[in-house]
Order: C-alpha cells, then sequence, then structure tokens
C-alpha cells in the first residue's frame, strides 16, 4: 500500500504544523476542524511559515504555492474519510478523540490506517473502538512539527507489523526520525518530560523560585533550550495538565499528582501562549512573567 492522501483531524498547534510537513512533502492533504476560525488561522499560520522559508531561500515560490495549494480544509469530518492516512490532532480529551473515530467509521476506505497524535492517551483503547484496531496507531509528533525533528510510533497491543512498517516509511519521507515506543501512559517523551514541567510549577507554588528564576535555572543551569514554564506555555496548559491527568490515573502513583497551581491556571482560562497568557502575559512585545 502507499499513503498518498492524508487526513488532520483537529487544526490546531499541531495539526496546521503536520499538515504543513505532509503537503511540503508531497502528500494530498485534507484538514478538518469544528471551528472555521481556526481552519481560518491554521491556513494563515501555514501560509505565514511557508513564506518565511521562501524568504530566507530554502523554498522556492512555486513550490510553496504548490504546497499550500495541497491543503484542502474543511469542516465536514467526513470528507477525512476516503484518505489513505488519518492522523486525528483534535483537542487532547479522550471522548473527543473517540468521537471523531466513531463518526469518522462510516466513512472510511477499507484500508485507510488511523493514527492519533495523543500525547498521553492508550492507543490500544482508542484502537479498540475502531474497526480496526490492527491498523491503528500513535504517530506523536512534536511542536513545532515543521523544526522538531522527532516523530514516537506507538504501536497499540494489536497493531499489526506491516502498519508500523509503513509508518516508519512515512516518517522517512517527511525527513523525519521515527522513535519507537510501548503503549503506556505518556509514552517516552511525556513519562520524561510532563513531570519534570509539573515539578516546576510546584517550584513555583510552593515560593522557591519566581518563573523568571526557575526557567533561567534550567536553560543556563541545565542548558535546556527552554525553561520549563515558558516549555508549559509552549505546549499549552490545558494539554500539560491533560496529559498529567492521564500519567496520574494510568500508572496510580502520587508522584504524577498534577500541580494544583497548574489546575488554577487552566480553571483560568490561562493556557499560555495560544491564549495570550499563561506563566508569562504575551499581550506585549516580551513575555512578562506572571509570578
Ligand atoms: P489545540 O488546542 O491547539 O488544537 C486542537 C484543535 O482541535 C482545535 O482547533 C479544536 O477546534 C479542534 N477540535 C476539537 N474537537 C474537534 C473535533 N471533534 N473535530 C475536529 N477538530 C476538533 O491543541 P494542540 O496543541 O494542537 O493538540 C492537539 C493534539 O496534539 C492533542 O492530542 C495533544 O495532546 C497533541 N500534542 C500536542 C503537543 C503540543 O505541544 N501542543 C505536542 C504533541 C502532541
Amino acid at each position: 500500500m502507499q499513503i498518498k492522501t492524508v487526513g488532520v483531524v483537529g487544526a490546531g498547534q499541531m495539526g496546521h504544523g503536520i499538515a504543513q510537513v505532509f503537503a511540503q512533502s508531497g502528500y494530498e492533504v485534507r484538514m478538518s476542524d469544528v471551528s472555521q476560525e481556526a481552519l481560518d488561522k491554521a491556513m494563515d499560520l501555514v501560509d505565514k511559515h511557508l513564506a518565511r522559508q521562501v524568504d530566507k531561500g530554502r523554498l522556492e515560490e512555486a513550490d510553496k504555492r504548490a504546497a499550500f495549494e495541497r491543503i484542502h480544509p474543511t469542516t465536514t469530518l467526513s470528507e477525512i474519510g476516503a484518505t489513505d492516512l488519518v492522523i486525528e490532532a483534535a483537542t487532547e480529551r479522550e471522548t473527543v478523540k473517540q468521537a471523531i473515530f466513531e463518526d469518522l467509521l462510516p466513512h472510511l476506505k477499507p484500508d485507510t490506517i488511523l493514527t492519533s497524535n495523543t500525547s498521553s492517551i492508550s492507543i490500544t483503547r482508542l484502537a479498540s473502538r475502531t474497526d480496526r484496531p490492527e491498523r491503528f496507531m500513535g504517530f506523536h509528533f512534536m511542536n513545532p512539527v515543521p523544526v522538531m525533528q522527532l516523530v514516537e510510533l506507538i504501536r497499540g497491543i494489536a497493531t499489526d507489523e506491516a502498519t508500523y512498517r509503513l509508518m516508519l516509511e512515512v516518517v522517512e519521507s517527511l525527513g523525519k526520525t521515527a522513535a519507537s515506543a510501548e503503549d503506556f501512559p505518556g509514552f517516552i517523551v511525556n513519562r520524561i518530560l510532563m513531570p519534570m514541567i509539573n515539578e516546576a510549577v510546584y517550584t513555583l507554588y510552593e515560593g522557591v523560585g519566581s518563573v523568571e528564576s526557575i526557567d533561567r535555572s534550567m536553560r543556563l543551569g541545565a542548558n535546556h533550550p527552554m525553561g520549563p514554564l515558558q516549555l508549559a506555555d509552549f505546549i499549552g496548559l490545558d494539554t500539560c495538565l491533560a496529559i498529567m491527568n492521564v500519567l496520574h490515573d494510568g500508572l496510580a502513583d502520587t508522584k504524577y499528582r498534577p500541580c494544583p497551581l497548574l489546575t488554577k491556571y487552566v480553571e483560568a482560562g490561562w493556557y499560555g501562549r495560544k491564549a495570550g497568557r499563561g506563566f508569562y502575559d504575551y499581550s506585549g512585545e516580551t513575555p512578562v512573567p506572571t509570578r
């Protein structure tokens, strides 16, 4: 089987980046979202990112136009069905993802491969609710998708070898590198990264350091390119909280309990960069720490 057409569900931070890298690698892409506003913003961002590559001399104007024209936005989920590969990249909530796959089922081709970009939800459980658990995988891109080299490939308990091999080829065709992970909460990257971010929020909550001193400590003291609170804002605090809850519930260990301050920020709607406010305020020219 050859993958030629790709359906991306969810046009948020991850969805638009996934659509862009597939389109730039020659795939025909359909991208859906429940929100027309999210789709408009996604297409605008893809256009801007491609234009930046042209300005830097890394992309020809004609290739930019061709890539952009390969992305077809839609608010009708069923239009995603007749593709070779579906990548679900909607909000990190199991009920949302389950409903998407259920709604998609009647419109799929018999051999369509289903994948989810979930950061932490069980691939085996999502797969079991579909008619093709053997052709279902975790396809975990990192943010920002066009920049980050890694794709985590997660096999559910029922995923067959042919599907896994085909997805390895797809990752290679995008010029990216795969790492394989077993289907346990948080897989590899978030099992390690998210408890560190959560601990940084505890450090803030307990008054051990300010936002600035925590981020500076990890940037200059541990050589991280971004501080953990800056990174949390970048990922989205709602996504961070959702992942901590999956680790906490799935591994049943109190060491994964989400920090109450993280919960409070999410309750306030301060989701980070995408909301204009999180551990930093993004309304001005430069981000200003909020604590
Ligand atoms: P986001 O909030 O930026 O975007 C989610 C999008 O999904 C929104 O545009 C929303 O309108 C849309 N959506 C919600 N319900 C939908 C439905 N029923 N049908 C179609 N679209 C729907 O979130 P994001 O950061 O892009 O995260 C998306 C997924 O990617 C999550 O599973 C997340 O865990 C995962 N992920 C996120 C990151 C990150 O750093 N943000 C990294 C890797 C993976």
